[in-house]
């Protein structure tokens, strides 16, 4: 049973037993593993003896719509329809080939529908998902499964990583943890049966040979072409081949080398993590493999610090970051309105970049030059390059680029609009809420006033380029993602 901490009812229509089928609207946890929506719908399916049909779309009316994020979400829909051949289900991946050419297919295959389950996903396109399921005329679920802790056990927002943490532990040494099934398909009999042949000719699913070549597919649509595929490939199998990768081979030395841009020792999940191809269920799964490790392991009198975890130094460095950082950033988008403005920055942090918004500043770059990597700094513009090329930035340089954006830009809020316009349109795992996390930490949210105060920065915290150099290693960074890199 999935706890009704993490199910919402979206809309007061009732159940339609006469419906053919429960339809699972997957829009936001795109997997057909240790997914709670998927849980629930087979839950309900099971209740009514239907079968059960998951509609996975992809539409192009989404600002920074491009190549890049279009090909992972469908690298990832590829592997389900493979996946999901052989199981007791229904699945309709859909691909929008023009503008609004989904246009009434919710609404078509609802219809049909016994009831509805959905992803309850707190930011970018969740919210207007949800408005849109509120208007169908059958009973609707909304689940949420973005991470270990439901997002409405948290009754308010929090500050700062050390105030979570100290309700995360709290919560889980005292409530323990739900578990999604692993596989919520397997062993599972349902009855047969499909949407309707009109629906599908009308709003034809992606067949299994444009699914054989992704690329031509994404090629065909009317999608921005500039920026082209990312370093990874999507998909759940992808998802965990990197987890593997990474508990084997990069894990043991997580704590001490992830700050090390030469390194990259970090587990390169977030992509995964911010489509839904992976959950922290399943990766902490992994992570605590081996280990005696259980809710029991909290040590609550260590009050909201690192070691009250429980785990060694790697794996608390991990967990601290997957859980505590990761689902403080979920935590602020339910509860910060604005969570994206600038106005949402605490009050110290506004007031301290007030008093010097009318610093000189050395050097000012507009959204132009900053994006095609072309300031005086090498190590930034190596940064932006990876950015743009890859689609993502080594974390410990993912900030350091964030605070020079702050210095060079003419006033902190054009500075956040800059961060974000950069990050979500190149970044795979940008859009997300620990988007909103990394671009507004850098101008002081979940931070506390630092001393001594500087030009351009106030209290807020600073960090420059000839330190990071000095504090880690970048040579092998710069000769890959520099001038000249072998890219
Ligand atoms: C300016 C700026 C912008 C950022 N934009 C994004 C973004 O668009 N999407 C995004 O997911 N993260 C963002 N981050 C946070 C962080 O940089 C990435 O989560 C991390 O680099 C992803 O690499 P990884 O999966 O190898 O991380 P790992 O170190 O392996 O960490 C595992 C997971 O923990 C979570 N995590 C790690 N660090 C953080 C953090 N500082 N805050 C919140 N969660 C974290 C992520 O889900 C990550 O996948 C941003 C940080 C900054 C400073």
């Amino acid at each position: 049973m999935v706890s009704s901490a993490r199910l919402r009812v979206i809309n007061t229509a009732p159940s339609n037993p006469d419906g053919e089928y429960v339809l699972y609207y997957m829009t936001a946890f795109r997997r057909h593993r240790y997914n709670f929506a998927l849980d629930r719908a087979v839950e309900l399916a099971e209740d009514f003896r239907k079968p059960l049909v998951i509609l996975e779309p992809i539409q192009l009316n989404y600002r920074w719509a491009c190549v890049r994020h279009h090909r992972f979400v469908l690298e990832g829909m590829r592997d389900r329809a493979r996946a999901l051949q052989a199981m007791p289900v229904d699945y309709y991946p859909f691909v929008e080939r023009e503008r609004g050419g989904m246009l009434g297919l919710l609404e078509a295959v609802a219809a049909q529908a016994v009831c509805l389950v959905t992803d309850d996903y707190p930011t970018f396109h969740g919210p207007r998902i949800l408005e849109q399921c509120a208007t169908l005329p059958v009973r609707v679920e909304g689940v949420d499964h973005n991470g270990l802790l439901p997002l409405r056990t948290a009754p308010k927002g929090f500050p700062s990583a050390y105030a979570f943490r100290r309700f995360v532990h709290a919560t889980i040494a005292e409530a323990g943890l739900d578990r999604p099934s692993v596989d919520p398909l397997g062993g599972v009999r349902l009855p047969e049966g499909d949407v309707a042949g009109a629906i599908r000719e009308r709003w034809p699913p992606v067949s299994p040979a444009e699914f054989d070549d992704v690329s031509g597919l994404v090629r065909a649509l009317p999608l921005d072409a500039t920026i082209g595929a990312g370093w990874v490939t999507g998909g759940s199998t992808e998802a965990r081949e990197h987890l593997d990768d990474f508990i084997n081979h990069r894990l043991a030395a997580y704590d001490e080398r992830r700050n090390a841009p030469d390194d990259d020792w970090s587990s390169r999940l977030s992509p995964y993590l911010h489509f839904g191809h992976i959950s922290a269920h399943e990766v902490l799964d992994q992570l605590l493999a081996g280990t005696d490790w259980t809710p029991a392991s909290i040590d609550t009198s260590a009050r909201g610090g690192r070691p009250g975890w429980g785990l060694d130094a790697s794996r608390t460095a991990f967990i601290d970051q997957i859980v505590t950082w990761r689902e403080l950033g979920f935590n602020t988008c339910l509860h910060l309105p604005q969570y994206d403005e600038y106005a949402s920055l605490p009050d110290w942090a506004r007031a301290t970049l007030t008093d010097h918004a009318s610093d000189p500043r050395q050097w000012t770059y507009e959204l132009e030059e900053l994006e095609s990597a072309s300031t005086h700094d090498a190590l930034w513009n190596a940064a932006q390059q990876q950015l743009v090329v890859e689609g993502r930035i080594h974390n410990y340089l993912r900030m350091l680029w964030g605070k020079k954006i702050l210095e060079w830009s003419p006033s902190p809020e054009e500075a956040a609009d800059v961060m974000i316009e950069l990050n979500n349109a190149y970044a795979l795992d940008g859009r997300d809420p620990n988007s909103y996390s990394g671009i507004f930490w850098t101008l002081g949210r979940y931070d506390r006033p630092w001393g001594p105060e500087r030009p351009i920065f106030g209290k807020v915290r600073y960090m420059s380029s000839d330190n990071t150099r000095r504090k880690t290693s970048v040579t092998a960074y710069l000769e890959r993602y520099g001038p000249g890199g072998n890219l």
